[in-house]
Order: C-alpha cells, then sequence, then structure tokens
C-alpha cells in the first residue's frame, strides 16, 4: 500500500514531533515514522523523568559545533519563550532548578503529552512500530517499510544519535547522509561520566558517592557545578560538561577550592604547620572524607612557602588522565553528526539535496547539560518544520 505525503519524518523524537507540528499547523499534511514501540522514548527519561524542557539563558555561546554560528539563526527563530508559552498554554506545572533550567514539578509524561496532543490538533499521522528498510529518490522521496511505502516531496531525518541504544537509538540518520553524499563529523559520546585509571579508581572509588562543588578545565572550556565519585570514575554535572570537551589522553583538570586559598592560614606565624592543621583548613571547604584523601595521596614535600604555594596551586588544578568516558551506553548525547556546510542554517534543508532535512541531534550541534539540547531539538524541528 503506497500513502503520499506533503512531507515525512523520519523518527518522533523531540525534534521530528516539533517540526510535524509547525508544518502540520501550516497545512502541510505530515507522516511521522517511528520504529519503536512509542515517540518520544528519550523525553520520559530525560532529566531523571522530570524532562529539562529548556533554559532560560540558553544561547549560541551554549552550544558546540565544527561551524559555532550555524546554530545562531535556528536558535533566535525558536527562543525559550516560545517552548514556555505552549507549556503554559497546557497548564503543565514547572520551575526553575538552578542556573536557568527548567523542569516539569510531575512529570516528562507532561512533555510528550502536549506535543501528543499538539500533533493530533495538527493533523499529523503518526506511524509507530515502523521498520524503515529502504530510502529512494525518484520524483519523490520513497520510505519503504515491510508492508507499505510512503512518498513525499520532502524527507525530514530526525532520527537522532547514538546514545543510549538501549531506547532505540541507531545511526540510521549518519548511514541516510551518507547514502544521499552528505559527509558527516565522525561522532563522538558527550556529557559522558569519565572512567579513570585503574590506579587513581583504587585511589578514589571507594569514595563513589561523594561529591563537590568544583571547577572542571579541559580544552579552554571550564564548568563550575558538582563532581561526583562513582563507582568506575567521576560524574555530576561538572564532569558531564567537560567530558563532551574531552579527548583521550589529554588530561583534565579539577580546581577542587574554587575561589579558596586554603594554605592562607599559615601566613601567620603563629599557625602550627604540620598536616593536622592543614587537613582542618581544607575540611573547611570539601567533604571530610575527599579532603582526607586528596591529602593523603598529595601531601606537601615539606613546609616551606615555596611548598605550600605548589600545593595550593595543586588543589586549583588536579591533573586527571581518565581512561576513558562511559561510553554511548551512557552518554546524554551525541556529538558530531551531519556536517553543518551540508545544510541551511535557515531551514536545515540539504544544500546538495533538495527537499532532504536534517534536525536535531544528528546534526553536528551540540548542547551543554541543562535544557540546551532539548531547545536545539524544538528550534531546528521549528526551522524545518516551517519550511515544509
Ligand atoms: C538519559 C538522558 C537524559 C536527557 N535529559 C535531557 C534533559 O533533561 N534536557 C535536555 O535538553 N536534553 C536531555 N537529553 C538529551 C535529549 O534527550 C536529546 O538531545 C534529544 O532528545 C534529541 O532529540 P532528537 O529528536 O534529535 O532525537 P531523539 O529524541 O533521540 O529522537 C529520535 C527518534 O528517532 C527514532 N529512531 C531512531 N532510529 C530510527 C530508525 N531507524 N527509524 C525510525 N525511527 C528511528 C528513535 O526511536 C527516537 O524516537 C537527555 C538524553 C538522555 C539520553
Amino acid at each position: 500500500m503506497t500513502h503520499s505525503f506533503d512531507a515525512i519524518i523520519l523518527g518522533g523524537g523531540a525534534a521530528g514531533l516539533m517540526c510535524a507540528i509547525e508544518a502540520g499547523k501550516r497545512g502541510r499534511r505530515v507522516a511521522v515514522l517511528e520504529h519503536s514501540g512509542r515517540m518520544g522514548k528519550k523525553i520520559l527519561i530525560s532529566g531523571g523523568g522530570r524532562c529539562n524542557f529548556t533554559n532560560l539563558n540558553c544561547g549560541p555561546q551554549n552550544f558546540f559545533s565544527s561551524n559555532p554560528h550555524f546554530a545562531k539563526s535556528a536558535l533566535s527563530r525558536y527562543a525559550p519563550a516560545d517552548f514556555i508559552a505552549l507549556v503554559e498554554k497546557y497548564g503543565i506545572p514547572y520551575h526553575e532548578k538552578t542556573l536557568g533550567q527548567l523542569f516539569c514539578d510531575r512529570s516528562a509524561h507532561d512533555i510528550l503529552g502536549m506535543l501528543e496532543a499538539e500533533c493530533r490538533h495538527a493533523g499529523v499521522s503518526i506511524f509507530v512500530n515502523t521498520r524503515i528498510q529502504e530510502v529512494q529518490r525518484t520524483t519523490a522521496f520513497v520510505v519503504h517499510t515491510p508492508n507499505e511505502e510512503f512518498r513525499a516531496p520532502a524527507l525530514v531525518i530526525a532520527t537522532g544519535g547514538l546514545s543510549i541504544p538501549k531506547i532505540g537509538a541507531t545511526s540510521f540518520g549518519y548511514d541516510l547522509a551518507r547514502q544521499f553524499g552528505l559527509s558527516i563529523r565522525e561522532p563522538w559520546p558527550g556529557l559522558t561520566p569519565l572512567i579513570l585509571s585503574p590506579e587513581d579508581r583504587s585511589h578514589y572509588c571507594d569514595l563513589a558517592g561523594v561529591s563537590t562543588e568544583v571547577v572542571a578545565l579541559c580544552n579552554g572550556q571550564r564548568f563550575r557545578e558538582k563532581m561526583l565519585i562513582t563507582h568506575r570514575g567521576l560524574s555530576g554535572p561538572a564532569i558531564l560538561q567537560i567530558s563532551s570537551y574531552w579527548k583521550q589522553p589529554q588530561p583534565i583538570l579539577i580546581d577542587l577550592v574554587p575561589g579558596r586559598d586554603v594554605t592562607s592560614v599559615f601566613r601567620d606565624s603563629m599557625t602550627p604547620r604540620n598536616l593536622g592543621t592543614l587537613r582542618a583548613e581544607l575540611r573547611k571547604f570539601l567533604p571530610h572524607r575527599i579532603a582526607d584523601r586528596w591529602l593523603d595521596l598529595h601531601a606537601p614535600a615539606s613546609w616551606t612557602n615555596q611548598s605550600l604555594s605548589d600545593l595550593e596551586k595543586q588543589m586549583h588544578a588536579w591533573a586527571l588522565s581518565p581512561a576513558k568516558t562511559e561510553g554511548f551506553e551512557k552518554a546524554e548525547v551525541t556529538a558530531g553528526g551531519v556536517d553543518t556546510d551540508e545544510l541551511s542554517a535557515k531551514t536545515m534543508e540539504s544544500r546538495k539535496i533538495p527537499g532532504l532535512f536534517f534536525i536535531g541531534e544528528v546534526v553536528d550541534v551540540t548542547g551543554h547539560l541543562g535544557g540546551h539540547n532539548f531547545q536545539w531539538a524544538w528550534a531546528s524541528g521549528a526551522a524545518a518544520g516551517r519550511a515544509l
């Protein structure tokens, strides 16, 4: 059986649904083909089940890409305020958690329910459990599934990245881009915990569960947020953020005591220069277990001013060389993707293949932690949806 539409969207995640809504509202006959049994599974698990759906401070500075200017146009034409207006129209209760991050008060189901309702109002046809076998381009795009054929003059690829394969991530979008001769920036896992070397693991990982605010630095980037020690290494927002910029075998630097001058106490000549005093001082700024362990492993060579100054520097630039990341199994996002040189920044349409669009995470635009990746999904989806 053959179905004809004005546009076919492959992938019913955040970007695909937003694109379908915008195109449907403009009277386009749109089909969304989703291979799993339900749409928006990643929305449901996002933000610990509460979906950090946008960020009040979202702007181009919160993204990286081989072309840092690419995201600007779409982000400016669909702002956080546009998504918030939709959330408020549906009376969904939400709150700002920290740093402009907006979360649902109740559950991510509210966001998915809202998108599904908008799809219904916009007359979007949804096909779940749809296995895409082949995509051809004749006079139109033809998508073959085992029993049906879908035809449309426009095809939007919204199949996301490689993160979390167990809930349906596939390399489909990259494979299709290659099929049509578009170049790809090699994908890598972003926003992922780091695994420490066996030696560092034996030093620190029995402290799993302990966290502290740090500044994590790598490749000219710095993030001041919480760091969490895990059974295999490090996690927490500061580490997830810096992981997107880390490449093996570089070290990452951790400022364990940002803005503090731990050894200043020794400038008073009456203060005894010994480990007990130093430990007591460091314990003022760090959880006791981290302070004690770190000093056990980094005791000053002597108690001279120079040694103390070296120790102070080390506390603000503790170098760790992670063994690897936790990979796509745990990554919140896939960095890299369809090369932005291939796409129009205004519409997300391929420059080489008219009618072919790429949106969301499959594109080489990656956001920081904190609602930015959803904002990119909404903004790029809206950009394409308005051009269909
Ligand atoms: C655990 C976790 C928590 C997260 N929390 C947040 C958060 O709170 N805030 C935030 O901003 N970002 C968060 N993210 C990132 C965010 O979920 C993604 O960046 C966003 O969902 C990307 O949208 P997308 O539509 O491009 O891709 P997706 O949402 O991944 O959607 C892609 C869709 O395509 C489907 N698909 C894949 N292959 C095929 C195929 N071959 N045929 C048909 N369909 C296919 C998939 O099943 C999926 O439904 C989180 C990610 C994870 C993994």
